[in-house]
């Protein structure tokens, strides 16, 4: 059935039918969330193995005595790992605790007090701005509210922000200081960031000497139907001239624990010394044991590799349940689009403009929770009222089941009556 074929009586009535469906829904009782990509139980289960390697750390010959104080920036065994899986050199890298989000925190911070490579703090050149690519990760908004940073949103598309209008923007306003990107498999709309796109945004003029990109590498590991290639932005920074202009950030939060895992950065060798003189001011030494015991558990790139093909058979079927339902509801023609990721944990669905608030109130009162609409946009301002993130890995997969039918329920809801209100 096409959607958008429909008269008015028959929208009247299969807006009757969805709404008898969607009182059983309210009836049974439901508990049900979509709302953050956080790995099952079933996918933290691959990494129990890591908890043996802690146990047996006391026969390990390493680097260096993991139970003491020192190594600020990781253990030499971990970052020959990382630095390999990244394409950066070991000087290139900071190993840091639990949480990249916190590291962003952290960098976007110290730019704000003490400047980047030794320029002018951030916060004595008056109004600080960053360039939000929507949707986008509502956490990255929340660290530039937190910090008083202005958010410019500009538009996602297939390749990547929109590059033109980035170019321009960084050109015109010397105030505009750094822009969020999530480069692989993007949260929430599964792009992968063209060559094209990193070379245009390594080499674009920027008015702010001391611009940067935060390349929030978060997805570089998880296909979960191709791996599609990125670009090393490093490389490419170093082959356009400015080095300096990127930190990378990436975890195994879900690779192996998510919350009890590790965290790095990436950069220029001079952009890490000068965070690693500053961090040296907030800890004694990185957490090694933590390291040795990741390092003991994998050993080898290819090994981590493997480990997430195993991610990747887990979350395969939950995404292929969405997807298909989407597909069999829609795929005739319908005022919705969604995304048809190739790895990450998102599915970003576009409702019919101004409906998006409707279809998420519609599914928490029938037990079902969502990321609130908006939550993809800076000041969770999305003008059109129309995307929503969906994760599906956390849920079971009869649990899945009822989530899809539950969702697609709610939104031919609000769609039929946004249709019949525009006839
Ligand atoms: N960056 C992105 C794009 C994410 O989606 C997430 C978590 O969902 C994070 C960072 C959080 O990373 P970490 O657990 O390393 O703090």
């Amino acid at each position: 059935m096409n959607y958008l074929e429909l008269s008015a009586a028959e929208l009247k009535e299969r807006l009757k039918a969805d709404e008898r469906s969607y009182d059983e829904y309210v009836k049974a009782g439901l508990k049900l969330d979509i709302s953050r990509g956080k790995p099952s139980a079933e996918q933290l289960d691959l990494s129990n193995g890591l908890l043996n390697c802690f146990a047996s750390l006391a026969g390990t010959s390493a680097s260096v005595d993991f139970r003491n104080y020192g190594v600020l920036d990781g253990i030499s065994e971990i970052k020959g790992l990382i630095s390999e899986l990244i394409g950066v050199a070991a000087d290139e890298l900071i190993v840091g605790g639990n949480s990249s989000l916190n590291m962003m925190y952290d960098t976007v911070q110290r730019a704000l007090q003490f400047g980047v490579a030794g320029g002018v703090p951030w916060n004595e050149q008056g109004v600080v701005k960053f360039i939000c690519p929507v949707p986008g990760y509502d956490r990255h908004f929340g660290i530039c509210q937190t910090l008083g940073i202005d958010m410019i949103a500009v538009p996602m598309n297939n390749e990547g922000p929109d590059m033109d209008l980035v170019e321009e923007l960084v050109a015109r306003d010397e105030s505009i200081k750094g822009i969020w990107c999530v480069p692989k498999y993007s949260n929430p709309t599964g792009v992968v960031y063209s060559d094209r796109t990193v070379d245009r945004l390594v080499s674009m003029k920027t008015a702010a000497k001391d611009f940067r990109i935060m390349w929030d590498n978060a997805y570089f590991l998880h296909a979960i139907y191709e791996d599609v290639p990125l670009k090393n932005i490093l490389q490419a920074a170093k082959d356009a001239g400015n080095a300096d202009r990127v930190y990378i950030f990436g975890s195994f939060s879900k690779v192996t624990f998510a919350g009890a895992s590790l965290a790095f950065m990436a950069g220029s060798a001079k952009n890490m010394q000068a965070t690693r003189t500053l961090m040296s001011a907030q800890t004694i030494g990185s957490d090694k044991m933590n390291q040795l015991a990741h390092y003991e558990f994998f050993k080898t790139p290819s090994a981590v590799i493997e480990h997430m093909k195993k991610h990747a058979a887990i979350l395969r079927p939950r995404c292929d349940l969405l997807l298909s339902r989407f597909e069999e509801e829609w795929g005739d023609g319908a005022p919705v689009s969604w995304s048809k990721p190739k790895g990450g944990y998102f599915i970003s669905f576009n409702a019919m403009k101004g409906t998006a608030k409707a279809i998420c109130k519609l599914c928490k009162d029938a037990g079902l929770t969502l990321t609130p609409a908006g939550a993809t946009y800076p000041l969770m301002l999305d003008d059109e009222d129309c995307n929503l993130r969906i994760a599906p890995s956390c849920t079971k997969m009869d649990e899945l089941k009822t989530a899809a039918d539950l969702f697609v329920t709610c939104v031919n809801i609000a769609t039929a009556k946004q249709l019949l209100k525009n006839m």
